[in-house]
């Protein structure tokens, strides 16, 4: 989509894309006798994440395939949990394992996520899932993260030798999208909330990623003329993290919220449990 000089970088293009070609592997997969399914775990009863894991869910069944939705109450302990993720781990008509973050504070989050096996991992947050990420291998990176680099790739937008700024370090976002950027050959800065002089740093982008977890916080005076901007911010609200009126009046292309990164998020969930399923097999 143009507006003006301006490409707004529509998400549910690029999500219809990706499930387009989804549909003719699950259609093989289902001849198999083989449904892809995807089991979201909810801890808890936050409003967002509740949420989220619809979304997922109906995702889900929209393209055909299944979802498994496994919900556990606030006092859950990590071992509790850990017991659940690993009776998923067994089951073999699942092929995808979400844990939905954040979980309630008492649980071992880290822990939980590390119970995941790897070949179920499709949201890339395990150490291993993280590690071949950085080495550049991983089947399934974490989703956020390669709904950007996919946004970039569906958009001709080119990567390599320029500066990327990154504001965030999370290790499902800002992180892996860093180190996936750096092995797209751009030339990375990671910044956080210890970062000296932000805006002079992101001053010098030619790629701004904002995954800050604020609202509007990312300020048009901040972007150089002619970089592009993706935000993977999503606030109470529809908000993201970049004040969107002001940077497009300097970005060549930008993101909007909520049509940018939340749907190429998803469409890459059921992308990677796709893959999962043809692996695994039922
Ligand atoms: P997070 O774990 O809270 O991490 C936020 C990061 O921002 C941290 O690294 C933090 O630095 C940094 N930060 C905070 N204040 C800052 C400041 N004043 N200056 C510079 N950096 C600052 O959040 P997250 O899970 O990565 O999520 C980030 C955003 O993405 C949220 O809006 C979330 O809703 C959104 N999100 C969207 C999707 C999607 O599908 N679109 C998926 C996941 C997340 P420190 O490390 O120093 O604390």
């Amino acid at each position: 989509m143009v507006n003006g000089e301006k490409l707004i970088l529509d998400g549910n293009a690029v999500a219809d894309s990706m499930k387009l070609q989804l549909e003719g592997r699950i259609k093989r997969l289902k001849e198999r006798g083989i449904t892809p399914c995807l089991a979201t775990i909810l801890v808890g009863d936050d409003p967002s994440s509740a949420t989220y894991v619809r979304m997922k869910g109906n995702a889900c069944k929209r393209l055909g395939m299944t979802s498994m939705r496994v919900e556990l109450s606030a006092s859950t302990t990590t071992e509790a949990l850990i017991a659940a993720i690993r009776e998923l781990n067994e089951d073999r008509s699942v092929h995808g394992i979400l844990l939905q973050h954040p979980v309630p504070h008492h649980i071992d989050e880290r822990a939980a996520f590390e119970a995941i096996a790897i070949a179920k991992d499709v949201d890339g947050v395990t150490a291993v899932g993280y590690a071949q990420n950085a080495f550049g291998y991983a089947d399934y990176p974490s989703c956020t993260p390669a709904a950007i680099m996919a946004i970039l790739a569906y958009y001709q937008l080119p990567i390599g030798g320029k500066h990327a700024v990154v504001i965030g370090r999370s290790p499902i976002l800002g992180k892996p999208v860093s180190v996936m950027l750096l092995n797209a050959d751009a030339t990375v800065t990671t910044c956080h909330s210890r970062t000296s002089d932000l805006a002079a740093l992101v001053r010098m982008a030619d790629i701004v990623v904002a995954a800050v977890g604020k609202p509007k916080f990312v300020q048009g005076d901040w972007i150089k003329p002619g970089a592009v901007v993706i935000d993977a911010g999503y606030n109470p609200g529809n908000v993201g993290d970049v004040d969107y009126e002001a940077c497009l009046a300097n970005a060549s292309a930008i993101t909007p919220v909520p049509t940018g990164v939340g749907p190429v998020t998803i469409a890459t969930l059921l992308k990677h449990t796709v893959h999962a399923a043809e692996k695994l097999g039922g």
